[in-house]
């Protein structure tokens, strides 16, 4: 039977989101989309309402969140502040690996990290020569370049990883690597490394077109040594698990670009029924109703596909990688177009900062690109569909 009704407990965690987006975040977006400096009052807040330990268990002190929990938190946070909900979602993305192939003592060492101290987590992938390399369905011989060299029951890792979200700030590091370049699918490792480790520093935060209040930056591994505490899983099952984990944040990224269009549609509706423009308001001209029109179906088109999308992922495993693909592109390709639309409606004032109808489309763009970019997520689409 087909069922789109919240239970109490998703209505109410909703609600805590949106009251969250609009009275803690709505009057300072300006400022944090400066991006001067990192607001730790964010990660603080999130802390105390249990959204960045939304999936960690229970009895280890977080939420047992499932995916349809997380995409509600992204709209409604998004459509107010998206930087934040990727503060958060990376966060979550460190958190997974270590859900799926962690052991015991792995869970008792790293989930109190952002579980009880409220860190922030971070996943390096992305390399400065490797992007889309990582995250298509065949690992090439030489794409990863971050390699860890095994000697005995220790790993030396040395590499570069950049573009990577909570860079420098988060308590908690996912590292891909392999332990041999020219066989990277039998050889590749997940390692899971504490911010103070010996080897691990950072480079420059990036000057970013949008999401600025987001940290973003590089990872330097230099001579880090660590144990089999930090792998993740098995040796050789790490691209498996990233994989996986990619499959499922792209649930919430989705739902993220639903509340970036959302926030836009709404400014160029609250624009429209006030600006006055031959001798009407502007809502009530034909070409606009048709655009505003549009912008909310297209809207609604992208949630019923994220909705769809998180709920098989919630329900069933392992991870689908088609409808979030699929939604990730539909929602995202969406969100910029509204952001764009929305701008129009708003004429010469849509293009000035003081509106923030221009700042939905610089947040909108990036999600077009992480998370896989939209053509191999459309890959994703027809390797699935041509194995059936
Ligand atoms: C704000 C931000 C935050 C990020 N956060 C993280 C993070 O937390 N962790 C992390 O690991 N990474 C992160 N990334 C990196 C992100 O995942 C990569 O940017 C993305 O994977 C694309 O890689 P690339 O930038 O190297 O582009 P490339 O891979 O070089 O791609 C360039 C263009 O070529 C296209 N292309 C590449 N290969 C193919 C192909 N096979 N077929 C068709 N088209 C192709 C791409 O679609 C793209 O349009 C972040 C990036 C940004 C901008």
């Amino acid at each position: 039977m087909l069922d789109f009704e919240l239970s109490d407990e998703q209505v109410a965690l909703r609600r805590l989101a949106h009251e969250f987006a609009n009275k803690d975040l709505r009057p300072i977006v300006r400022q944090l989309d400066e991006g001067k400096n990192f607001n730790w009052d964010i990660p603080r807040k999130l802390h105390e309402l249990g959204f960045l330990s939304l999936f960690i268990p229970e009895e280890y002190g977080g939420g047992s969140g499932k995916v349809t929990d997380a995409m509600l938190l992204m709209e409604e946070i998004a459509a107010v502040e998206p930087g934040v909900c990727t503060t958060m979602g990376a966060t979550w993305l460190a958190t997974a690996p270590l859900l799926f192939a962690g052991t015991e003592e792995q869970h008792k060492k790293f989930f109190p990290i952002i579980a009880e101290q409220g860190g922030l987590g971070a996943s390096g992938t992305t390399e400065p020569q490797a992007g889309s390399d990582l995250e298509a369905k065949v690992l090439i011989p030489g794409a990863c370049r971050t390699v860890a060299r095994k000697t005995g029951k220790e790993y030396v890792l040395n590499g570069r990883k950049c573009f990577i979200s909570n860079a420098g700030v988060a308590g908690i590091y996912i590292i891909f690597a392999v332990t041999d370049a020219q066989r990277p699918l039998e050889t590749s490792c997940l390692f899971a490394v504490e911010k103070n480790t010996p080897g691990l520093s950072f480079g420059k935060v990036e000057d970013k077109m949008g999401l600025r209040s987001s940290w973003t930056g590089d990872l330097i591994i230099e001579d880090m040594k660590l144990t089999e505490i930090n792998r993740i899983g098995p040796e050789g099952m790490g691209y498996q698990i990233h994989l996986a984990r990619l499959a499922n944040a792209r649930g919430p990224v989705s739902a993220q670009a639903v509340g970036i269009a959302r926030g836009a549609y709404e400014i160029a509706l609250r624009y429209a029924k006030e600006r006055v423009q031959g001798g009407k308001r502007i809502i009530e001209h034909q070409a606009m109703i048709q655009k505003l029109a549009e912008m909310a179906i297209q809207i609604e088109a992208a949630r019923l596909m994220v909705w769809r999308a998180c709920w098989v992922n919630a329900n069933l495993l392992p991870p689908n990688r088609l409808y979030t693909a699929m939604s990730k592109v539909f929602a995202t390709d969406m969100a910029v177009r509204v952001a764009v639309e929305a701008i129009q409606v708003l004429g010469g004032y849509g293009y000035m900062k003081d509106y923030l109808v221009e700042k939905s489309l610089r947040d909108a763009k990036v999600l077009q690109i992480y998370e896989g970019p939209n053509e191999i997520c459309r890959e994703t689409v027809m390797e699935v569909l041509a194995e059936d």
